[in-house]
C-alpha cells in the first residue's frame, strides 16, 4: 500500500476537461489517483490515511510543462549575439562552442535543465549536439527525450556519417553516468536521433535516421522551414546558406562530388522531405515558420508534429509561424523555447505569453481570407505545452494531463496576488491568469517525486 500525497489549491487545470475550483489532486506511488473538487474529495477520502498534504491556496495545480524543442547544450550562451541575422548567429554559435569539452557542455546543459525545472517544465525534448543534455536532465531528475544530433550533406558520405553517429549513440546509451543509466532503465529519459535540418542533412542520411527511429518507435527531432533562406536554398539556391555551408560547415557544395542534386528543384522544404519519404507520424518539426497551405495539408496528411518556437523565431528575425492555421489543418502543435542562445529564458509560460501577444500583433496574416483573424487562446497554448506535446511524443497515455492513471508529473504555480474577494477570484479564467505573466513556480513533481520544492531543487 503506497503512501498517498494530496495537493490542494484554488484551481486545478487538468487540461483534459474543465478547470476545477478549490481542487485536490491525489497521488499514490507516483501515479495520479484522482482530481477532485474539495467536497467530493472530502466524502471519498474521509477515512483514508494521507501521508502528506500540501495546501497551496492561491495557486494552480497542472500537468508539468513539456518543452517540445530545446538545445540545453547551449544554455551557457544566454544573451549571446542577440542582434545577428540567423546564419551569422548560427556561425558564431558554432565558433563559440567549437572547443568546448564534454564537461563544459554538461555544465551548460545542467544550467539549462535547472532553469527548465525552476519554470515548471517536467519534460524536455532536446536536440543535443554533444549528448550531454541527457546527463543533465537525468541529474536534475526531469523526464526527457534527447535526440543526438546528426549532420551530413553529402549523399556519398552518408554511410560513414551514419556509422559514426551510431557509435556515438551507443556510447551514450551505455553511459557509466549513474543518474542517466538509471533514467534510461526507468525510461524517464529516452534517446533518439535528431537530423539537424534539410540544409545540413542530405536525404539519404535522413532516411537512415528516419528508418532507424521508426524501427524503435522513436520520435525524430528536426528543424524545418525555419528561415526564408532555407526555403530559398532548397527551392533554387541562396547565397547566405551557400556561404554558411562553405565557411561554417566546410562543405563545398559546388564540387561535383558534394553537389546536393536534390536541391534547386523549386520545392518547399516540406515537399522536398515528402519527395524522399521522410515525413511521417514520428517527425517532430521545429519552427515551420515559412509554410504555405499546401505544406500544412501535407504535414497534416502525414501526421507530422510541430514545435512552435515564437520567441526564438523573433530573436533570429525569422518571422511568426502560422500557429492557428496549423491547428485548423488538424496538426498537433506543441511549444518550444529553443535554446538560451536564442531566447531570454526557458520558461514555457513566458513563451505562451509571448505567443499570445505576437499573434495578436499580426491580424490578418493567419486568416483564411485577408483581414480575418484567427487568434490563439490561452487555453490552446496551455494545451500546446501539455497534452498536445504529449500527443506529439506519443506519450499521452503517460503525461500531459491530470487524469487518474497518469504519471504524477505536476507543476504548481502561485497566482499573482490580486485584491479580489473569493467570489470575484472564481470568475477569472485560470488559463488567462496562468499566462498573464505573474505566475511563479512553487513545486514541480516528476513521477510523484518533488524535483523543485519551494524554490529549491531536490537534487543538485
Ligand atoms: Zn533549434
Amino acid at each position: 500500500m503506497g503512501e498517498k500525497l494530496c495537493l490542494a489549491a484554488r484551481w486545478a487545470i487538468p487540461v483534459v476537461g474543465e478547470p476545477i475550483h478549490d481542487a485536490v489532486v491525489v497521488i499514490d506511488n507516483g501515479i495520479i489517483e484522482g482530481v477532485y473538487a474539495r467536497p467530493q474529495f472530502n466524502s471519498i477520502y474521509k477515512n483514508q490515511q494521507i501521508a502528506r498534504a500540501e495546501d497551496y491556496k492561491e495557486a494552480v495545480i497542472m500537468p508539468g510543462l513539456i518543452n517540445l524543442h530545446s538545445h540545453l547544450d547551449y544554455s551557457a550562451l544566454r544573451a549571446f549575439a542577440t542582434d545577428l541575422p540567423f546564419y551569422q548567429w548560427i556561425r558564431e554559435l558554432m565558433l563559440r562552442a567549437r572547443d568546448w569539452t564534454a564537461d563544459k557542455f554538461f555544465q551548460s546543459a545542467l544550467y539549462g535543465a535547472r532553469l527548465a525545472a525552476f519554470t515548471g517544465t517536467s519534460t524536455v525534448v532536446d536536440s543535443s549536439f554533444s549528448g550531454q543534455a541527457a546527463k543533465a536532465l537525468a541529474q536534475v531528475g526531469l523526464r526527457g527525450v534527447v535526440g543526438l544530433e546528426i549532420f551530413g550533406l553529402s549523399d556519398a558520405e552518408s554511410d560513414n556519417s551514419w556509422s559514426n553517429w551510431l557509435s556515438r549513440f551507443e556510447a551514450l546509451s551505455e553511459t557509466d553516468f549513474a543518474p542517466l543509466r538509471e533514467a534510461l532503465e526507468k525510461q524517464t529519459i529516452t534517446l533518439t536521433v535528431s537530423p539537424h535540418a534539410p540544409y545540413t542533412v542530405c536525404p539519404s542520411l535522413w532516411l537512415k535516421a528516419a528508418t532507424w527511429a521508426k524501427k524503435f518507435n522513436l520520435p525524430v527531432l528536426a528543424h524545418l522551414s525555419e528561415s526564408l533562406e532555407e526555403c530559398q536554398w532548397i527551392a533554387s539556391g541562396n547565397e547566405t546558406v551557400h556561404e554558411f555551408l562553405t565557411y561554417a560547415l566546410r562543405v563545398d557544395t559546388d564540387s561535383e562530388k558534394l553537389k546536393p542534386r536534390w536541391a534547386g528543384r523549386g520545392l518547399t522544404p516540406v515537399k522536398h522531405l515528402k519527395n524522399y519519404g521522410l515525413l511521417n507520424e514520428w517527425l517532430i518539426a521545429a519552427h515551420m515558420v515559412h509554410s504555405d497551405s499546401d505544406d500544412l495539408t501535407i504535414l497534416a496528411e502525414h501526421n507530422v508534429k510541430v514545435a512552435h518556437c515564437p520567441r526564438s523565431n523573433a530573436r533570429l528575425k525569422n518571422g511568426l509561424a502560422p500557429y492557428s492555421k496549423m491547428l485548423e489543418h488538424g496538426i498537433t502543435v506543441g511549444l518550444g523555447t529553443d535554446s538560451l542562445a536564442s531566447n531570454d529564458d526557458l520558461s514555457l509560460l513566458a513563451e505562451a505569453q509571448f505567443a499570445l501577444n505576437a499573434h495578436r500583433l499580426k491580424p490578418g496574416i493567419e486568416g483564411k481570407e485577408e483581414g480575418e483573424h484567427h487568434l490563439p487562446t490561452a487555453r490552446q497554448l496551455v494545451e500546446a505545452m501539455t497534452m498536445e506535446a504529449a500527443i506529439a511524443l506519443k506519450m499521452d497515455h503517460l503525461i500531459g494531463s491530470l487524469q487518474a492513471g497518469k504519471r504524477a508529473d505536476i507543476a504548481v504555480f502561485a497566482l499573482p496576488p490580486a485584491p479580489l474577494s473569493d467570489t470575484e477570484k472564481e470568475t477569472i479564467c485560470p488559463y488567462n491568469l496562468l499566462i498573464s505573466g505573474g505566475a511563479r513556480l512553487r513545486d514541480l513533481l516528476v513521477d510523484g517525486q518533488f524535483i523543485v520544492s519551494e524554490g529549491k531543487l531536490s537534487r543538485n
